[in-house]
């Protein structure tokens, strides 16, 4: 059976959408461009296959910014409430920042499939306090496209 899809959204409420299967990994990103993008000191993306995200409501109120060539970060015009990023070389997968889903839900993913990514790149006074594993740029295990 499958399981239920799990919803998470914009901070305004305007964009909806629902995840139906556990993300198949999840990259804690500390680049600089995820810290600027969410003001933050780093970004939880889920990957996903796109047949498992769908928008279940105000589509027409995301927008997107190419930070890098072919990266675009998905985000809603209202609120700037930061929701996926799509890179053009990978057509079939996304990142969901997984910290807009509803409640702080569990994103499903197998538990050493999780990481974090750029840490070369991070903050002066970040500190990365838990035991995942640490990668100082992308990672081979976790990225898109593996
Ligand atoms: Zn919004
Ligand atoms: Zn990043």
């Amino acid at each position: 059976m499958k399981p239920d899809p799990i919803s998470g959204g914009c901070l305004c409420g305007a964009i909806r959408y629902e995840l139906h299967t556990p993300a198949k990994s999840i990259e804690h990103c500390h680049c600089s461009q995820c810290r600027r993008a969410h003001g933050a000191l780093y970004a939880s993306g889920g990957l996903y296959d796109s047949a498992a995200v769908k928008i279940t409501q105000g589509e027409k109120r995301l927008t997107a910014y190419e930070s890098t060539a072919g990266n675009w970060r998905q985000f809603c015009s209202t609120c700037g409430c930061h929701l996926f990023m799509t890179v053009d070389a990978f057509p079939n997968e996304i990142y969901v920042w997984v910290a807009s889903l509803d409640d702080g839900m569990h994103p499903g993913h197998p538990a050493d499939k999780e990481g974090h990514i750029f840490v070369g790149s991070k903050a002066q006074w970040e500190i990365i306090s838990n035991d995942l594993p640490h990668f100082d740029a992308e990672s081979d295990s976790l990225g898109i496209g593996n």
